[in-house]
């Protein structure tokens, strides 16, 4: 495969597949809309949910797991999840094959083998979780019931992009039980909270609380609350969702439990998941043409070593120089891999560590050893240093430190310059059509108005900030008066 990768100036979609493919973070597959997430792309997922699940577990969630398959008529107990998922649902509708007698060598469906009921592919575990809870849950001692699941999830998408958006996905999906619409709520709130603090401070990536509009909520729920991103060519991404259920679930399920005084009660519900949609965010808000740029709290290798020598004794010099500092990385708790390997020149490993997005390239040769220094560059900002290798694990510490830090301040002033205020129409189309990003305008609160700026604009609210504040205006389109701004943006 050819290793070059598109200048994203010249077509940000290219170079955003180019870059996936070429770091080596997925794979397309025979399925359609379907990928392979490669060993490259699985650690840096693994590195995502293990500090997402400590995240959970640390605010009181356990995990648990439920079956792939939701029979139908479980599936369409809450109508309006069932209605919201329908179009994008995969349908198991046999259980066998069986040699096709006009095609030898070919399998069919065994038409006797039908299903009696059909097993919709979960697009979602509300159904056939809220059907167990049933069995879980009689009396308010039962409650809350915080459980998580990490799982794989079905939506047939017509248009599917790598991580963004695939016809199958993993996620996690919190499901919670509570006693009282307050505490439910409460939840609610908290799992976005534990979203944006991992977002923001693992990922390097700021973003924006807030509530979907109604057309833009969860089918079931009563709301969704939601963190927003920016990319780099100024499109948002939905990062996590966050939704309070009410009691649809609960009703849809006949899912009571008696309270203190002993009266029935239908039990309230949240939801909240993450997809690998995140990997997706991660490339398109930090990368560079050269290739990946990774925040170091998450990136699957940190420090990378590259040797440079002449002969079996120089190499032998830098590796036992090295020697203590790699183990000193290591108890410093960073992850680094000493690249002596012959097959490749330093230049073609810079450059393809550099494709990996690997935070810190450590190279030394014989001269350095000598002058007892080694060259440190960083991924993000390219900058060369010469530093001393007494005390270069902490120099390298340190540096990690600066580099997370560093990516987040970028990200932030970029959206901080990609945040505009529109007060008109005009101004707000021509925003959008040139440096686009966040348009904060006044929307008249209406369903029809937001599609119809959908169309003439191919804008959606992506939310209406949890920090909004109170203001008079006037909608953009119709100048109908409203009491506050939402944030309109482009969106993948
Ligand atoms: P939802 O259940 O629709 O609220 O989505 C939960 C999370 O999954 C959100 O963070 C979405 O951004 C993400 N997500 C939704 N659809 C897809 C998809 N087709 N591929 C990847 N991630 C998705």
């Amino acid at each position: 495969m050819s290793k070059v990768i598109t200048p994203m100036e010249q077509d940000y979609s290219q170079w955003y597949n180019d870059l996936v493919l070429r770091s080596g973070l997925a794979d397309y597959s025979a399925v359609r809309g379907c990928m392979v997430i490669k060993p490259y792309g699985y650690r840096l997922w693994e590195n995502m949910r293990d500090v997402l699940d400590k995240m959970f577990k640390d605010t009181g969630h356990v995990n648990a797991y439920f079956p792939l398959f939701v029979p139908k008529s479980l599936f369409e107990a809450e109508e309006k999840n069932a209605e919201g998922f329908a179009k994008e649902c995969a349908v198991v509708t046999h259980y066998r094959l069986k040699n096709d007698p006009a095609n030898p060598g070919k399998l069919m469906v065994d038409p006797e083998a039908r299903l009696e009921e059909e097993l919709v592919v979960r697009p979602t575990s509300e159904a056939i979780i809220w059907n167990t809870y049933k069995g879980w849950i009689q009396s308010y001692r039962d409650l809350p019931i915080l459980v998580n699941q990490w799982a794989n999830v079905v939506r047939w998408e017509m248009r599917t992009r790598l991580f963004l958006r695939t016809a199958e996905f993993l996620w996690q999906e919190g499901h919670t039980a509570h006693a009282t619409e307050q505490e439910a709520r409460e939840e609610a709130a908290k799992m976005l909270e534990v979203y944006a603090d991992f977002v923001e401070n693992y990922m390097a990536l700021p973003v924006v609380k807030g509530v979907k509009s109604e057309s833009e909520r969860f089918a079931g729920a009563v709301d969704t609350l939601c963190i927003e991103a920016l990319m780099q060519d100024g499109k948002a991404l939905q990062a996590g969702t966050s939704h309070f259920l009410g009691q649809n679930f609960a009703k849809a399920f006949d899912v009571k439990f008696s309270d203190s005084n002993n009266k029935l009660e239908y039990v309230w519900a949240t939801s909240w998941g993450v997809s690998t949609r995140l990997i997706g965010a991660l490339v398109m808000a930090h990368s560079d043409n050269q290739g990946l740029v990774l925040p170091p709290k998450i990136a699957p290798l940190q420090v990378v070593i590259v040797p440079i020598y002449k002969g079996d004794e120089q190499l032998a010099a830098i590796t036992d120089t090295l020697k203590p500092i790699i183990s000193q990385l290591k108890d410093l708790g960073i992850s680094v891999k000493y690249d002596d390997s012959e097959h490749a020149r330093p230049g073609w490993k810079f450059a393809e560590y550099e494709l990996q997005g690997v935070p810190v390239r450590m190279a030394i040769g014989a001269r350095d050893l000598a002058n007892g220094v080694a060259e440190i560059a960083r991924r993000d900002t390219k900058e060369k240093m010469t530093v001393n290798l007494d005390g270069i694990a902490f120099y390298i510490k340190t540096l990690l430190d600066e580099i997370q830090l560093h990516l987040f301040e970028k990200a932030k002033n970029f959206r901080a310059e990609h945040t505009t205020e529109a007060n008109s129409w005009d101004e707000f189309v021509s925003i959008l059509d040139g440096k686009g990003g966040f348009v904060s305008a006044h929307w008249d609160g209406t369903a029809e108005t937001e599609e119809k700026i959908k169309d003439l604009a191919k804008a959606t609210i992506r939310c209406i900030p949890l920090d909004a504040k109170e203001e008079a205006g006037t909608c953009i389109l119709t100048g109908k008066p409203s009491n506050k701004r939402v944030l309109f943006a482009r969106a993948y």
